[in-house]
């Protein structure tokens, strides 16, 4: 489904991102893994163009990511991104937060989007918290709200940058609970995680990034047990 050629990203001087390529079939869950500050973050905000690559190329389903206008906002919606802070909206509740685009950006009117909404907060288990505020939930409640709220817009990539590095370890079971299940119900995925036993379970590919570069590659077999390099056993066993 989705291509990825030869991204380049500076900020300033720093050349964050220097020629990174990969492609995620449908259905498929890409890892990535690699030390602080290595552009991981910054190559998920390329593939949804909410960073402008220097250079390199995005496909989506054969059709070459552009910058006119409109089509841009059309590019967005088919990803669904998911952060390590929720940024939910305080004032609404849980149910708010997902009817929102529904109704702002998809157009439904109030019952189609109460609907859609309710059955995509039942896929994340948080039915009973519908009526809450973000205050009033747990990290990882709140982080399956907003994987909700992704949902909704019916994504055909979902991209997590570190959706539990900012839980409890008891709220990221639940949270990668919720991702596993995706993964299983055929959703392509490209998540950012220090989570190795979800790596090694859910992953089709693991992609170590280190200085802007993907270092190895592989299958979780090949990257936990016989990685190529002694860069990527050395960040593995600080890992475990
Ligand atoms: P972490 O594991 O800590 O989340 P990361 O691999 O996600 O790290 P990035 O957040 O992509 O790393 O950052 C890579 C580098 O790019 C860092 O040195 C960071 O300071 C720099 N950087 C990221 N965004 C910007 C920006 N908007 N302006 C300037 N520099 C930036
Ligand atoms: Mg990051």
């Amino acid at each position: 489904v989705l291509v990825v050629e030869d991204i380049h990203k500076s900020f300033g001087e720093t050349e964050v991102l220097r020629g990174v390529s990969f492609q995620v079939a449908k259905g498929e869950t890409l890892v990535f893994i690699g030390p602080s500050g290595t552009g991981k973050s910054t190559l998920l905000r390329c593939v949804n163009q909410l960073t402008v690559p220097d250079r390199g190329k995005v496909w989506l389903n054969g059709e070459e990511v552009v910058h006119s206008h409109g089509k841009i906002n059309l590019y967005r919606q088919k990803m669904g991104m998911v952060f390590q802070n929720f940024y939910l909206f305080d004032h609404l509740t849980a149910l708010g937060n997902v009817e929102i685009s529904l109704l702002k950006v998809k157009k439904m009117n109030k019952k189609e989007a109460k609907e859609k909404a309710m059955h995509e907060l039942e896929r994340v288990g948080m039915v009973q918290k519908a009526n809450f505020y973000p205050a009033e939930l747990s990290g990882g409640q709140a982080q399956r709200v907003s994987i909700a709220r992704a949902l909704a817009m019916d994504p055909e990539v979902m991209l997590f940058d570190e959706p539990t590095s900012a839980l409890d370890p008891e709220l990221t079971g639940e949270v990668l609970d919720v991702m596993k299940n995706l993964a299983q119900a055929g959703m392509t995925m490209l998540v950012v995680t220090h989570e190795m036993g979800f790596a090694s379970s859910v992953a089709n590919q693991i992609l170590f990034l280190e200085d802007g570069i993907i270092l190895e590659r592989g299958s979780p077999e090949k990257i936990f047990y016989r990685p190529e390099f002694e860069r990527t056993q050395r960040f593995l066993s600080k890992m475990t």
